[in-house]
Order: C-alpha cells, then sequence, then structure tokens
C-alpha cells in the first residue's frame, strides 16, 4: 500500500452531504484537508429510492448557502443529486471516490494515520461523517437471506402484479407500500406497533392509512414476521399465527451506524441501547482528541434525531474549533 507523502490537517471520512460541508468549510479556513469517500458522490442519497422525495424544502438542504432551486414544494432524489454534485465540482471540493477507510491509527502524540483501499494518509485532525445507511437493522429470523428478500427498497417496476410483503412502518416502508400498490403489486404490510408511525411525512400519512382502511393495501399491526420461504411468510398477530403466500420481501427497518468503526478508533459509545457516541456538543470533538463526528452519525441509534437540516452546522462548529486550535 503506498503512503501519501502530504502531511494534512484534516481528513473527512465520508462524501455525504455533511461531509462535503466540511470540505467547503475546511476550504474557506485555508486548511490541507481531503474527503474519502468509500462510494461514488453522496453515496447514501445515490442508494436511496428512484422516486424518493425529500420531507424538508429545498432551502434547508442547503450547504454554505448556496441556493438550491427545485420546481417542487419538496425536492427528490435526482434534484438533490444534481445540486450536491455542483456544489462539490464547483467548488473544487478534493473529494477521493470509491475509496473506503478500512481503520485510523492514532499516536501518543495524537498523530493520526488514516488507513484506505488504496493508501495511507497522515493528518493532524479527522471528522467522522459516515452517516448510518450502509447497515440494515437485521431480523434475524429465518429466511431473511432468501435472494427474494431486500432490505433496501429502489423502484416500484419490480414488484408489479407481485404479492409483496412490506415490513415496517416508517417513511421508507410507507412509500415503497404506496408505489408498489400502484404498479399493481398485491402489498401487504406488517406492522410492530398499533399503527403508522407518526414520523410518516404529515402528507404522506393520511394516504397511507386511507389505502389500508379501504382495503386496497392490507395491514397486520402489532404483528411480526416470523420466517419467509420460497412462497410463503409467516406472520405471528395477536390472534394467532397466519401464513401467507408470497414473492418478495422487503424489510424496511432502519439503518444504523458502523458502531465497530467508531470503537476501532476509540470512540466511546453510551452504554445503553442508543449507543450514543461521546463528543463535546459545542465543538463536536470526540473523546479522542482531534477526531470530530458530523452529521446523522451523532445520534447513534437515533437515526431520525439528526439529518441535513439539522446536521449541516456540525461543519463550521468543527471548523472554527480546529482553526481555533492551529
Ligand atoms: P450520509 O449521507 O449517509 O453520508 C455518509 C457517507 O459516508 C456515505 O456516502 C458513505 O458511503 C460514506 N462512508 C461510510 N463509511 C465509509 C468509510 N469507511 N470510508 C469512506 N466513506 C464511508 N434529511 C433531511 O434533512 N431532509 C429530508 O427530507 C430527508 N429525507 C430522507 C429520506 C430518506 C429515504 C432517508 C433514508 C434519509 C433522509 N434524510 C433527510 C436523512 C439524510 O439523508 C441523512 O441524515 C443525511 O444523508 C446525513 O448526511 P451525512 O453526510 O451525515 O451521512
Amino acid at each position: 500500500m503506498q503512503t501519501n507523502k502530504e502531511q494534512y490537517d484534516l481528513i473527512i471520512i465520508g462524501g455525504g452531504p455533511i461531509g462535503i460541508a466540511c470540505g467547503l468549510e475546511a476550504e474557506k479556513k485555508g486548511l490541507s484537508y481531503l474527503v474519502l469517500e468509500k462510494g461514488c458522490l453522496v453515496n447514501s442519497l445515490y442508494h436511496y429510492p428512484t422516486n424518493m422525495t425529500f420531507f424538508s424544502t429545498s432551502e434547508k438542504l442547503e450547504l454554505d448557502n448556496i441556493p438550491f432551486i427545485s420546481n417542487n414544494p419538496k425536492p427528490r432524489k435526482a434534484e438533490a443529486l444534481e445540486y450536491y454534485r455542483r456544489i462539490a465540482t464547483s467548488n473544487n471540493v478534493k473529494i477521493n471516490l470509491f475509496e473506503k477507510v478500512l481503520s485510523v491509527e492514532t499516536s501518543k502524540e495524537n498523530q493520526h494515520t488514516v488507513i484506505t483501499t488504496k493508501e495511507r494518509y497522515s493528518t493532524l485532525k479527522i471528522i467522522v461523517a459516515t452517516g448510518f445507511y450502509d447497515i440494515p437493522n437485521y431480523l434475524n429470523i429465518p429466511g431473511e437471506e432468501l435472494p427474494k428478500v431486500a432490505h433496501y427498497y429502489n423502484d416500484p417496476h419490480y414488484y408489479a402484479t407481485q404479492k409483496t410483503v412490506v415490513v415496517g412502518a416508517s417513511n421508507s416502508a410507507v412509500d415503497a407500500a404506496l408505489e408498489i400498490y400502484r404498479k399493481g403489486g398485491e402489498v401487504t404490510m406488517i406492522v410492530r406497533k398499533p399503527e403508522i408511525g407518526e414520523r410518516v411525512k404529515y402528507w404522506v400519512r393520511p394516504d397511507i392509512i386511507n389505502r389500508i382502511e379501504e382495503g386496497s393495501i392490507k395491514a397486520y399491526f402489532g404483528a411480526r414476521l416470523a420466517e419467509i420461504k420460497e412462497e410463503e411468510v409467516i406472520i405471528e398477530t395477536e390472534n394467532g399465527t397466519d401464513i401467507l403466500p408470497n414473492d418478495f420481501v422487503l424489510l424496511l427497518t432502519g439503518y444504523r451506524p458502523n458502531f465497530q468503526f467508531l470503537k476501532d478508533i476509540g470512540i466511546h459509545l453510551s452504554n445503553d441501547a442508543r449507543k450514543i457516541p461521546q463528543y463535546n456538543e459545542n465543538t463536536m470533538e470526540t473523546n479522542v482528541p482531534g477526531i470530530y463526528l458530523a452529521g446523522v452519525i451523532c445520534g447513534g441509534m437515533e437515526t431520525h434525531k439528526w439529518f441535513i437540516e439539522n446536521s449541516r452546522v456540525h461543519a463550521k462548529m468543527i471548523l472554527d474549533d480546529i482553526a481555533g486550535k492551529k
């Protein structure tokens, strides 16, 4: 593996919206920096469903006050990809794509070495902005590994005319259920709680509730998917067990940050189920001196707590702190 000769002021891990925001701030402060992204630019967004609409209005997704002009009340995925790409390219944000960070070594003098799939980088500071979209919350039930099961949803066409089970009741599950139903799929939702999630977009929630009430989409509430077989699924409800014929299963039960990566770097996590990483709320610096957190990763298992809208401020907080210490 090559060793990059440059000593960087800052390495930013993750080229999502918040990693890019950090790059823009680093550029303003005149620091030598590099963003490392394991996939394409804004890789998580790229993997969101094709027809996805943001719940935020476009100005709330803006970085560094660069106008995000959308023709829609809420922008769509394709517009967001266009926006973030133009920001990165027009402002020459220094970013290496398709280069995954494997580990970080920290010396006693708090010098860091970032080891990737391609090189080793020496840096004074690191921002971890790796998001939460890489690891699904697995159900760990028999049949979850079958090829007809997916933890990510892309496009409804694939499921047309097919008997499709959607597990979950958050935005992702509801969007998928409605889209597939409207392309002629036979949708059954399996929901652990007694109702559709309260955080579902306010203009979508009545739609799904009405489709369920009129019987267009079947839903089991207070139920769990117990097993997936080649041609059927087994559902446990308060009234017993149901067996349904089935073609495809979408397990849209959320995603989680890569906690092992954080632990390996030396970042402490809270001991409760939330697994909140330890950081100073004023500077975003973690318990490892010189390593900062930015974006949705700050919430641990509370992946709804931070999003683009409210975490884009992390970039300025961190870079002010780094520049102040230089
Ligand atoms: P991410 O966008 O997840 O970026 C992290 C990046 O790090 C990824 O590109 C990933 O590939 C990369 N990465 C991970 N590990 C490594 C590694 N080891 N080495 C190198 N790179 C790595 N938020 C809003 O504000 N408004 C909305 O309307 C909204 N709608 C949403 C709709 C959906 C369907 C979803 C799933 C999320 C939505 N969010 C919304 C949330 C928002 O998209 C995330 O909070 C946002 O992407 C967080 O940005 P981030 O940069 O912190 O993380």
